[in-house]
C-alpha cells in the first residue's frame, strides 16, 4: 500500500482515526513533507521548528515510510527492489530522555497506526554502559581508588545493581552516581579488551 505523510499525519489520516480530537498541524505536515523529499532525493535538510510543532512525528513518519517503502513497491520498481535490506534510519538526539520518549511513546503509537512492519532499538553512547570487567577491577582495588566512604558505598551499590540491571546503562539506575565513581567503571574505548575480555559474552555494551 502506497502511503504518504499526509495519510498518517493529516486531518483524515491514520493518527486522526486513532486519536479522538486529533488536529492536523500544518507546520508539522510541511516539515514531514520536506523530510520525505530530502530522503527521496538523497539531500541534506536543516529544519528549525518551535515547541509544539510535533517535530518527532515530522521526522519519524517520513523515515518509517522510507525504510518500509519496499514492502509496497510494485514488482517492476527496480530501484526499490535493488536496495539492500534491511534499511535503517539512525535518529541521533541531544538527550537520552528524548530517545526514551521516542521509543516508549511515539514509536509504539506509530507502529499501531502505520500498516507496515518496522522495529526500533535504543542505542546510547558507550560511556553510558557499565563495564563488568572495569567494575570487577574497581571492586578489587576499591580502597586504593577511592578515599571517601560515600564513593566506596556507591561502588558496592553499583556492584549489586550490576547483577540485577537489564541493560547496564546509567539511566537504569535510580540515582545519579558520583562522576568519579562512574568514570572508573564505565565502558571506555581505551580500556576495553574487546573479544579478549573474559566478560565479553555478558558485556552490556556489546
Ligand atoms: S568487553 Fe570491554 S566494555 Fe565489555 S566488559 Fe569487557 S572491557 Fe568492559
Amino acid at each position: 500500500m502506497s502511503l504518504t505523510v499526509d495519510d498518517i499525519l493529516g486531518s483524515h489520516g491514520r493518527i486522526a482515526a486513532r486519536l479522538p480530537g486529533y488536529e492536523e498541524r500544518p507546520e508539522q505536515i510541511q516539515m514531514a513533507r520536506s523530510v520525505a523529499s530530502a530522503v527521496a532525493n538523497h539531500q541534506h535538510l536543516v529544519v528549525e521548528a518551535g515547541t509544539g510543532v510535533g517535530k518527532s512525528f515530522a521526522y519519524l513518519v517520513p523515515s518509517i515510510l522510507a525504510v518500509t517503502a519496499d514492502e509496497s513497491s510494485p514488482p517492476d520498481d527496480a530501484e526499490a527492489k535493488g536496495r539492500e535490506r534491511p534499511l535503517r534510519v539512525v535518529i541521533s538526539t541531544h538527550t537520552i530522555s528524548l530517545q526514551e520518549q521516542l521509543l516508549t511513546k511515539d514509536l509504539p503509537l506509530l507502529n499501531s497506526v502505520i500498516p507496515r512492519e518496522f522495529t526500533a532499538v535504543l542505542v546510547k553512547g558507550r560511556g553510558n554502559y557499565l563495564s563488568r570487567r572495569r567494575l570487577m577491577a574497581a571492586v578489587e582495588r576499591g580502597g586504593s581508588l577511592f578515599s571517601s566512604e560515600e564513593e566506596m558505598r556507591q561502588l558496592r551499590t553499583l556492584d549489586e545493581w550490576s547483577r540485577k540491571t537489564h541493560d547496564g546503562s546509567r539511566s537504569d539506575l535510580l540515582y545519579r552516581p558520583v562522576q568519579d565513581v562512574w568514570e572508573e567503571v564505565a565502558s571506555d574505548n581505551s580500556n576495553c579488551m574487546g573479544r579478549k575480555c573474559p566478560q565479553h559474552g555478558a558485556c552490556f555494551y556489546y
